[in-house]
């Protein structure tokens, strides 16, 4: 199995090309299948070693319809890009896409006695017509993809019309990557945490705010996901923790001493690059590292095994000095008596346990357990979404350390957000004389 590391678009796609002139020679056409899984929602609460299996699970599936000539290619583990050498018609190809969607979409996968629904999306693409490198090739491939997907599922082959019918593809992709360098859609937008006892606001959540070229909001997970599947990844990166880092500079020329939470996303924690981005970018400004802090879901915590890439990247980002926190808190399977372990100064009691908190005795339960515990080993509980005054007292009565929520303020751009700071006057200071 061809398998690479996560993010590895870029190495799979040289190992496509490589592949790609390596077969040319046969002068026949070469066909590429872009296979993307879009398992339901249930399997992101898994934790990652269940991710893991599901992934190899999917491969030995798409490897028992290969014959013994194609290549298997894992992108990130929700893409795979099969080569097929020799084939005579893009009807072999159809054929080859159909199977896999029957092979996935009418039965269930079964990862360790779970039952699986997965749905694949798949794009083809045949040398020479829709491509004549590997590179063209895998990008008609992927367009194709990217168009059967967004018709609801089933697969396509590339058609030259798919460019111009579905320039979003192509203009999402442009868009973003203009917006890595220093376009203006891609923002960091602030939500404040209050902390309950003072009332103070003494930190805020920083959120992915994008407006595309035709000014249509795209919701933060999705881009994320389209980040992803154009291998932008590490510009993105890049890009937050410098965006992150600055903000709180210009927070600290405004005289406010807030700190400011970003989001990882279970991959970055795979990539030994990321500590040193975030330790960069904090020099950089010039930023005591514990004036930031990265929230991870408690999921992507999970492989926390000595020895596990997840764990030397958590420990060189505690050895760097900024604070963690666990998203989502609750809704993963670590329990709570390995939250000592993780060593994180905060938890995030996720918003499903806070929308019902009024009505539900078991979410009060399950908060109540939350702050008590965390309390014991000395981390900081803030409960998200919330959005009215009742619960906010109610979780006040609990000993929750902070809320966040609509009750006080959706995210808000940086300069609304100091705005609406100085409005609750909740720390006077004057701004620092340059
Ligand atoms: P999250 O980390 O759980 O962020 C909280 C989400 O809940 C945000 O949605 C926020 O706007 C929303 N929220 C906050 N208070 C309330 C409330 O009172 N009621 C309701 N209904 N919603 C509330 P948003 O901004 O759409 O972000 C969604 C998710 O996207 C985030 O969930 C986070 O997982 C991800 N995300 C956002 N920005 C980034 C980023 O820079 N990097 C990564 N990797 N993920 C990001
Ligand atoms: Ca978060
Ligand atoms: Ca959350």
């Amino acid at each position: 199995m061809d398998s690479l590391i996560p993010n590895g678009f870029l190495s799979a796609l040289t190992e496509v090309s490589a592949r790609m002139a390596e077969i040319a020679t046969e002068g026949r056409g070469v066909g590429v299948i872009s296979l993307y899984a879009q398992p339901d929602a249930a399997l992101y609460r898994l934790p990652l070693e269940h991710l893991r299996r599901f992934e190899r699970a999917m491969e030995r599936q798409i490897r028992a319809q290969l014959r013994s000539r194609d290549r298997l290619f894992a992108v990130d583990g929700k893409e795979w890009l099969i080569v097929l050498p020799s084939v005579a018609s893009s009807a072999v190809l159809t054929l080859g896409m159909l199977r896999f969607e029957q092979t996935f979409n009418d039965g269930l996968l079964v990862v360790d006695g779970l039952d699986l629904p997965v749905r694949v999306v798949c794009g083809a693409a045949m040398s020479p017509d829709h491509g004549k490198d590997g590179f063209h090739l895998l990008q008609s491939a992927r367009i194709a993809g990217l168009v059967a997907g967004r018709a609801d599922g089933g697969s396509l082959l590339f058609e030259a019309s798919m460019e111009r019918s579905a320039p979003n593809v192509a203009l999402l992709e442009r868009d973003l990557r203009t917006a890595f360098s220093g376009g203006p859609e891609l923002e960091l937008w602030l939500q404040p945490k209050v902390h309950l006892a003072s009332t103070e606001c003494r930190s805020a959540e920083a959120l992915l705010r994008w407006r595309n070229s035709a000014g249509e909001f795209v919701p933060p997970p999705v881009v994320i996901g389209l980040i992803d599947r154009f291998g932008l990844r590490h510009r993105f990166n890049r890009w937050l923790f410098q965006q992150a880092a600055q903000v709180l500079h210009e927070l600290r020329m405004e005289g406010l001493e807030i700190d400011i939470s970003i989001n990882l996303s279970a991959t970055d924690l795979y990539d030994a690059e990321v500590p040193d981005l975030i330790g960069q970018a904090l020099s950089t400004w010039n930023l005591e590292a514990g004036r930031l802090c990265l929230e991870i879901t408690e999921t992507s915590m999970m492989d926390e095994r000595s020895g596990s890439s997840v764990s030397e990247v958590l420990q060189r980002l505690r050895q760097l000095g900024v604070a963690l926190s666990i998203d989502d808190f609750g809704t993963g399977f670590s329990g709570m008596s390995r939250l000592k372990r993780l060593a994180v100064q905060e938890a995030k009691i996720d918003r499903s346990f806070v929308i019902d908190l009024l009505a539900s005795a078991r979410d009060r339960e399950i908060a109540a357990a939350i702050i008590d515990l965390s309390h014991r080993l000395g981390i900081e509980v803030t409960a998200e979404g919330v959005e009215d005054g009742r619960t906010a007292e109610l979780l006040a009565g609990m000993g929750c350390d902070y809320i966040q929520g609509f009750l006080h303020a959706p995210a808000l751009p940086l300069t609304d957000f100091v705005a609406w700071v100085r409005a609750r006057e909740c720390i006077g200071r004057q701004p620092v004389q340059t």
